[in-house]
């Protein structure tokens, strides 16, 4: 299908188009009591502006939006909760389309063939063009703003470096994520957050560690957690990986403000390629993983050979912790568990 969308240009580069045209759900969006109550048929457009160039990231590691899944999320806002405009749903269905990894900017489209007008008419629609500027999303996006580096996540690198934690590497480097949480549905969440970081352009999960169990170091009172370690490797800038991990921590609800240390995903960076660097918003490697049961069993058991700059072997650390508190919840982790055989009768 021909897409006649006026191109986007961003830096000199007119953007690759990714469009799905037409979804149609039905909805109870508008002004009046009878299409809260009846609903009526929506349909929408949305035409996502994508890279798929990746200058510097090989080709594998450039990934092209899933336009299944936003097809998904535009769907999902039409038949979601009722709001009274058009430009509303379009600007929701703009903000779910920008989440996705690599889009720069979107075109929604949202038409109300049933709207309730006084003449015969063929279409009433609203189309907008939002990009990540727009609505604060560009903080929110996975690139490291507050490193004063490009904010734009194919820059070549040409923008300005402060330090080490700045530098993308010349090759894909290896690097190991903790993750953990003790909020909400927390299992799925985990195995959501590394499909998630794998979905980022310049991050590819390569193995992941057993699923354990820990007691919260807060207290008591507190939930326990679930752990596990992923190995990746990344293309990404130590900074602009932090970014991306927070990115991750805030599409699944992590609230900051939680003075008790709770928390629905926490993604720490354990390494990066060996680095050793401090500053206000990075250290690595991390400054307490080296201490943590729930960091080091599940990493020794998935890498048993594994070393941790400044502190050795994981085996030994891992020895030396302890397994107090940690216990083995899923080995086959993030895969599904064999379902149960059923007891026989
Ligand atoms: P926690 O220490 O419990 O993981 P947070 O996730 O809220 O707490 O992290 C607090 C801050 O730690 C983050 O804002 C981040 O800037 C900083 N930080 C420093 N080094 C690292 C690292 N290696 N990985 C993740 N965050 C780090
Ligand atoms: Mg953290």
């Amino acid at each position: 299908m021909t897409v006649h969308t006026r191109p986007y240009v961003k830096d000199g580069i007119e953007l690759d188009q990714v469009a799905v045209k037409g979804i149609r759900v039905t909805g109870h969006h508008g002004v009046f009591d009878a299409e809260r109550e009846t609903g009526q048929l929506f349909f929408a457009d949305v035409v996502a502006h994508v890279n798929t160039r990746a200058a510097g990231a090989g080709d594998d590691l450039a990934r092209t939006v899933n336009y299944s899944d936003l097809a998904d999320r535009t769907a999902d806002v039409l038949a979601g909760e009722p709001i009274q405009l058009l430009e509303a749903v379009a600007e929701r269905i703009a903000r779910a389309a920008l989440e996705f990894d690599g889009v720069q900017c979107v075109d929604v489209t949202v038409h109300k063939p049933q709207a309730p007008l006084h003449v015969e008419f063929q279409d009433v629609s609203v189309q907008i063009r939002r990009d990540l500027r727009d609505g604060g999303l560009w903080a929110d996006k996975r690139i490291g703003s507050s490193a004063g580096a490009s904010d734009d996540p194919f820059d070549t690198g040409a923008g300005p470096v402060r330090d080490v934690l700045d530098q993308r590497p010349a090759q894909p480097v290896p690097a190991l994520i903790a993750l953990g949480g003790n909020l909400g549905d927390v299992e799925p969440t985990l195995r959501q957050a590394v499909s998630d970081l794998h979905r980022v352009n310049g991050i590819e999960v390569r193995a992941a560690s057993p699923l354990v169990r820990s007691q919260p170091e807060g207290g008591k009172d507190q939930p326990e957690y679930l752990n596990a370690v992923v190995r990746i490797h990344t293309a990404l800038a130590p900074r602009e990986l932090l970014a991306a991990c927070q990115g991750i921590e805030l599409v699944h609800g992590r609230d900051r403000s939680d003075a008790s240390g709770n928390r629905t995903v926490d993604l720490d960076i354990v390494d990066y390629d060996g680095i050793q660097a401090d500053s206000a918003d990075l250290t690595l490697p991390h400054p307490r993983a080296h201490q943590r049961a729930f960091v080091l069993l599940p990493w020794s058991s998935m890498e048993p050979d594994a070393q941790l700059a400044q502190h050795g072997a994981i085996a030994d650390l891992a020895r030396g912790v302890g397994t107090d508190g940690v216990a083995l919840v899923d080995d086959r982790w993030p895969r599904p568990s064999a379902p149960q055989t059923p007891p026989s009768p």
